[in-house]
């Protein structure tokens, strides 16, 4: 049997550094915006590059506060992928704007600057790319096409804690960027978690007035915010795990290296495509073919755990159906849910189960 995903191979030989920062919040008696907080912000902006992080309770909310910030809301277009994590337009949908789909690049799944340029109109005001399964979206295009339109820039890096674009990492790329702490994101927490990441003073400052009920001093409140935060805990198991993240994310790419090597050169089946300006971290570790539900039901059979990400484009969902964006509209969105197959993938797994893996589907593949 092999599992999707192994969190208990990933938080074992962090046990007792995990332990640890746990007694340290029980003792410390503040378990709300206190120092483990601050201190992870400080870190998690450092480790991005960029001058500030703003912990808050989850990935969507660190998108859709961002948006607020900013200033988006009823009557604003925000383009988004076409396909993605249905987050990134929940996102959108959360602040009044409308989400924009825009098909994505076929052979690296983000946002396809060529397709962005005829979805500006006089409402655009913001490009949400989103670095999926951990391949940041092409961002010097991206920003450079902002640039020209005014547009702002949000990156959705739930998927890519520590990628690279031309040498910069996620979170430093864009105006803002939404990080998640989901626990099985590539920095994961033990619960639910995220964070802003960004260069802005004034944006900064307004995403950490608006999770805290809209006040920067205690009980004077200047907007109607809400409550999203990042707690103590949750801070002090980030800090524990933080370090090890550049290890974990290599772990990960030397994974799908052996994935890459044993599945390359087969006939109708796409290994994921890294352009050499970007660096993968492999949040998944993705395939596409047209027999998805044969492969996946094969592999089953012989105790391999796969995912499909995600089997419902975001416009086909019963949240998206007022829009009436035809399903036949986005065909490359559709070929994703249609065809894609994420392997069985964490740092830690071992080359012998990668190569079962392997070995499973040339079998499968030879018989079709
Ligand atoms: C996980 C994820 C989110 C949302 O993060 P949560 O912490 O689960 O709210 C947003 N966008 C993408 C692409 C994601 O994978």
């Amino acid at each position: 049997m092999i599992p999707f995903f192994n969190m208990k191979a990933e938080h074992e030989p962090l046990a007792a550094d995990l332990r640890s920062a746990f007694d340290r919040v029980l003792n410390s008696g503040h378990v709300i915006m206190g120092g483990e907080l601050t201190r992870f912000e400080e870190e998690f902006a450092a480790y991005c590059g960029a001058k500030h992080c703003i912990g808050v309770g989850n990935g969507l909310d660190a998108l859709a506060l961002a948006l607020r910030a900013r200033g988006v809301g009823p009557g604003d277009e925000v383009i988004v992928p076409s396909q993605t994590f249905i987050a990134s337009w929940l996102a959108v949908s959360m602040v009044g704007a409308t989400p924009v789909p825009c098909e994505i690049d076929p052979a690296t799944y983000t946002l396809d600057v060529a397709n962005i340029r005829a979805l500006i109109g006089p409402r655009t005001v913001a490009i949400m790319p989103v670095h999926l399964f951990g391949l940041p979206a092409e961002m010097g295009a991206i920003m450079a096409l902002a640039e020209q339109h005014g547009l702002f820039v949000l990156e959705d890096a739930a998927q890519a804690h520590g990628a690279k674009c031309d040498g910069k990492r996620t979170g430093s790329l864009g105006h803002a960027a939404g990080f998640s702490f989901y626990p099985t994101k590539n920095l994961g927490a033990l619960g639910d978690g995220g964070a802003v990441v960004t260069n802005d003073d004034a944006l900064a400052e307004g995403i950490r007035k608006l999770r805290n009920y809209g006040s920067s001093v205690k009980y004077v409140h200047e907007v109607a915010g809400v409550n999203s935060r990042l707690d103590e805990l949750q801070a002090a198991i980030l800090r524990v795990k933080l370090p090890h993240l550049d290890k974990s994310n290599a772990q990960r790419r030397y994974a799908a290296a052996i994935y890459s090597h044993g599945l390359a050169g087969i006939d109708g089946l796409q290994i994921p495509h890294i352009p050499a300006n970007l660096e993968h971290v492999f949040h998944l570790y993705v395939i596409k073919l047209k027999q998805r539900d044969a492969l996946q039901a094969y592999l089953q059979e012989r105790g391999i755990v796969t995912l499909v990400h995600y089997p419902i484009a975001p416009h086909a969902q019963g949240a998206y159906q007022m829009m009436n964006i035809a399903r036949d509209s986005l065909p490359l969105a559709q070929s994703m849910a249609d065809e894609c197959l994420s392997l069985p993938m964490w740092p830690q797994i071992n080359d012998a189960d990668v190569n079962v893996v392997i070995g499973h589907i040339r079998d499968f593949m030879g018989r079709i």
